[in-house]
């Protein structure tokens, strides 16, 4: 989808099968394939001809990699096969080389392919810095297919969120509480809820994961990438209570989350706390398969009443934009409703 609101564009995405098998015959050589050890284990037969080998990720720490980066074997062009932390990693080296990139997304998980910035950790905390277009992003079927059904569906996650999202810029624009740098902009609101309106519609085939769920996931997560530099590094049509819920849950918890669960359930309860479409969503985020029980993330419900009664001081120490999370009273009643619904859709977690 063309953006009209800026003349920047979407990444060259190719679908098809059999995609990493041309790699050898497209990169510039010798070419570095940056991953992990188990989908070097599943697809390094791929990479044949004159590669100089995998570099295999072992940490997302930006200083850690600034200093390994002279150790890192001389290439010519960078390939990125994963998920998001390989992604991601492969910006990094392409962009701190100026090297030719192509990336290659293993799941469905996250939008990392499509976005310019590396998500790397900077003493712990999140920061997105490069700049990395690449030569092309290579959807391969199969490839995507292969990986657990859960972590292809999560990535509805990035697109669902939209909807909490606009409930969080509106309600910031009513009451005077918007960034400076990022007013109230009803075209990138209906621009994005026209991305989120074509996933609502292939849910089924998303939670199937076949040719058409993929086109459709991934299509929106391309623009969903692109449209933040489009609208000059602005996020607020794309993300809100949604995420921050998950960072709260991550911090509280100190646990690594599936990128998926947490957001969902953060859909949830924006949805809830604005009062607007939360059965909508749960019924949306339940068809296409994604459990948002605590217990499914490895955690209780005592941990996600924590976060919530702490969340409104978190974003505030943060420092991230107005949501409803800066004025909602997050009671134990409001969690035991959260809990009645997710239960009335998935059921009480067993044992
Ligand atoms: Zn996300």
């Amino acid at each position: 989808m063309t953006d009209i609101l800026s003349t920047g564009h979407e990444f060259t995405t190719i679908y098809g099968r059999n995609l990493l098998a041309e790699i050898p015959a497209i990169a510039h050589r010798p070419y570095l394939v940056v991953t992990m050890p188990d989908l070097w284990e599943k697809f390094g037969h791929c990479f044949t001809g004159r590669h100089a080998g995998p570099y295999l990720v072992h940490t997302i720490d930006g200083d850690e990699l600034e200093a390994e980066l002279a150790s890192i074997p001389a290439c010519q062009s960078v390939i990125g096969l994963g998920g998001g932390q390989a992604i991601d990693v492969a910006k990094f080296i392409a962009w701190s080389r100026r090297l030719p990139l192509f990336q290659i997304p293993t799941s469905m998980s996250v939008n990392a392919a499509f976005g310019h910035r590396a998500g790397l950790r900077y003493g712990g905390h999140v920061r997105y810095v490069g700049f990395a277009v690449p030569e092309a992003v290579y959807v391969d079927f199969d490839v995507i297919a292969a990986a657990p059904p859960l972590l292809n569906r999560s990535g509805v996650c990035e697109v669902l969120c939209y909807h909490t999202a606009h409930a969080d810029w509106r309600l910031a624009h009513d009451r005077g509480r918007t960034p400076p740098k990022w007013p109230y902009d009803q075209r990138l609101v209906d621009a994005a809820r026209a991305v989120m309106d074509r996933v609502l519609a292939g849910l089924d085939d998303i939670h199937a994961v076949n040719e058409a769920g993929i086109r459709t996931l991934m299509n929106a997560n391309r623009w969903g990438g692109a449209t933040f530099h489009n609208a000059g590094w602005n996020p607020c049509h794309i993300e809100g209570t949604d995420h921050f819920v998950f960072y709260a849950l991550e911090y509280f918890t100190g646990r690594k989350f599936l990128h998926g669960q947490p957001v969902c359930l953060g859909i949830v309860v924006g949805a809830m706390l604005h009062d607007h479409g939360a059965d909508t969503m749960l019924a949306a985020i339940r068809r296409a398969g994604v459990d948002i029980r605590p217990e499914a993330m490895g955690i209780g419900w005592d941990d996600v009443a924590r976060a919530l009664a702490h969340a409104k001081d978190f974003v505030r120490e943060a420092g991230l934009w107005y949501s409803i999370l800066d004025e909602a009273e997050i009671t134990p009643a409001f969690v035991d409703d959260l809990r009645g619904r997710i239960e009335a859709a998935w059921g009480p977690w067993p044992g």
